[in-house]
């Protein structure tokens, strides 16, 4: 019975089972990582709670040439429904820190990828230090964010990042500096496959009773704009140079529209959302659907701003 099970595991399982402070599992649904609450199973799930650990196990996915991907907070993403073949790589504990050096001035705080982004937006307002504010509401990590590029009420990931570490699809470190990276729009040009392990930004000194008030007026703000209630990936589409995806969308009458337990959000046109049970082919449809009527009616070519994860 022993011998059959071991007979079962994969060489690469074994390998990584050796790995300390690396949980693996196999076979695991996603829906569960994802703030939309749909996708299916990974074969390989890996939570990587130290430094040492993330090297040895891309050393080791590169040796049995299996493909991985990141996923942070799961809430920009859209995974299968067939799930992802290969690794799915969370990082935990080690990637969770933060340490702040304060000046006069300014602060310059590095920051572990899997820190949640309201939390540092929050503690930034709570020493004093601005710069961080449009993170508010944003339900991503620090590595998400840092990747997309994040940003709303016109400020950005780019325009606070000093530094930002990583290491590289075979386990190598590899560090940027400011110069050295090219953001846009929800993107941060990263060399392909890169994985963000931590980021430096640069805040200034403000007024911490104003910089408290400014993130509740942006939580306000977020409320009456935004559905709340059902699970969602945020932005669907990317904006398009001097309009809104959500406009267009309501204006080619897809708002509200609904396939199986997907809903384009009738507060919202570029949110979708999750009554319970929706897939991820249910949500596809919808952005497809949207898409070419917005093309046809408008002449506007909308482009995805969740990523697609997984085997479609
Ligand atoms: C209610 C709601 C509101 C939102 N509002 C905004 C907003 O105002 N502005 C905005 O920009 N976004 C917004 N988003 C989208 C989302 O929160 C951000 O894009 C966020 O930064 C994604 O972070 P994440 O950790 O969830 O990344 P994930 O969704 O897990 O991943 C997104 C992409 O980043 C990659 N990735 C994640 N972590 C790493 C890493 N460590 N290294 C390399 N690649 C990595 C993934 O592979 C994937 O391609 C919103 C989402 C929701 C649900």
């Amino acid at each position: 019975m022993l011998a059959a099970m071991t007979q079962e595991i994969s060489p690469l399982h074994q390998t990584l089972s050796t790995i300390a402070g690396l949980k693996v599992k196999i076979d695991e649904p996603l829906a569960r990582y994802t703030t939309m609450k749909i996708g299916g199973p990974a074969d390989y799930f890996l939570d990587v709670d130290a430094r040492p650990a993330l090297a040895q196990a891309l050393k080791a996915l590169s040796e049995h040439r299996v493909p991985f991907c990141l996923l942070g907070k799961g809430s920009n993403v859209l995974v299968s429904d067939r799930g992802v073949r290969g690794a799915v790589i969370r990082l935990g504990e080690d990637f969770k820190r933060a340490a702040w050096r304060e000046e006069a001035d300014r602060a310059f705080v590095e920051v572990g990828a899997a820190y949640a982004m309201t939390q540092l937006v929050r503690e930034a307002a709570r020493r004093g230090f601005g710069g961080l504010e449009f993170g508010e509401g944003i339900p991503g990590s620090v590595g998400g964010a840092l990747y997309m590029n994040a940003g709303a009420y016109g400020s950005e990931m780019e325009k606070i990042v000093e530094r930002v570490e990583g290491a590289t699809p075979s386990g190598g470190a590899v560090a940027f500096t400011r110069d050295q990276m090219t953001f846009s729009y929800r993107d941060s040009n990263l060399p392909p496959g890169t994985i963000v392990t931590a980021v430096t930004m640069r805040l200034e000194k403000r007024d911490a009773a104003e910089l408290s008030a400014k993130v509740r007026e942006l939580v306000t703000r977020r409320k009456s704009s935004q559905p709340a209630g059902f699970p969602n990936s945020g932005s669907m589409f990317r904006n398009p140079p001097g309009d809104f995806a959500g406009r267009l969308i309501e204006a080619a009458g897809w708002k509200g529209r609904r396939v199986g337990q997907a809903q384009i959000s009738e507060r919202h046109g570029n949110f979708i959302v999750n009554h319970g049970g929706a897939t991820a082919a249910d949500v596809k449809a919808l952005m497809d659907g949207a898409r070419m009527e917005v093309k046809s009616k408008f002449g506007v070519e909308l482009v995805p701003e969740v990523r697609f994860l997984g085997d479609w």
